[in-house]
């Protein structure tokens, strides 16, 4: 059976880190493990990318753990058959196309396989709305895990919601220093 699990929640909550974290529990019971990252994220190039804050007080990204770019649905099956992964770790998956999407759900009704499927997201961009596929992937999941952060304005925990701090109005826009985890009451919609 192949099991899914979708872990949401804004920026700073730690996403990454549980993902890294499962992914080295894995590499110690010796499974097979594939990392994968959309294409659209260069943000953090092919690894996971955990923010974490120096001692400036600057939160700076630390590249962890290999992973690869994936494109679309015949890069990642490739991938899958090639490795046999007995887990598989998505990050960023608010970034995959609807293809993604699609696959997921296929996947997670496929009896000949023994899997397990872990995939981080935002479930909100910075205007609140929806990010991606990242609702119709909880729906398809066996899991789902919200993961809150402590507000950067007022320092309280339980923040759910992304601040973009200046830059475009693009709703993918790489550049972690451009956004902060804020509470609801800290939280304010970018102006476009
Ligand atoms: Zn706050």
């Amino acid at each position: 059976m192949v099991h899914i699990a979708v872990i949401g929640g804004p920026m700073s909550a730690g996403k990454t880190t549980e993902l890294s974290r499962r992914y080295q529990v894995a590499k110690i019971a010796h499974q097979h493990v594939v990392i994968i990252k959309p294409t659209t994220d260069d943000r953090s190039g092919a690894s996971l990318g955990i923010r974490q804050e120096n001692p400036q007080g600057e939160f700076v990204i630390v590249e962890k753990d290999p992973a690869t770019l994936i494109q679309n649905q015949e890069e990642l099956q490739k991938l899958l058959q090639e490795f046999e992964p007995e887990l598989l770790i998505v990050d960023e998956a608010h970034f995959f196309k609807e293809w993604f999407c699609a696959y997921m759900r296929e996947l997670s009704l496929r009896k000949d396989l023994d899997m397990r499927i872990v995939i981080a997201g935002l479930e909100l961009d910075a205007w609140g709305n929806t990010f991606g596929f990242m609702p119709q992937l909880m729906a398809i999941a066996d899991e789902v895990i919200k993961l809150t952060a402590v507000c950067m304005k007022c320092r309280k925990e339980g923040a759910t919601m992304t601040q973009k701090k200046g830059g475009s109005h693009e709703q993918i826009e790489v550049g972690s220093k451009m956004y902060e985890a804020r509470c609801k009451r800290c939280w304010t919609p970018p102006e476009n």
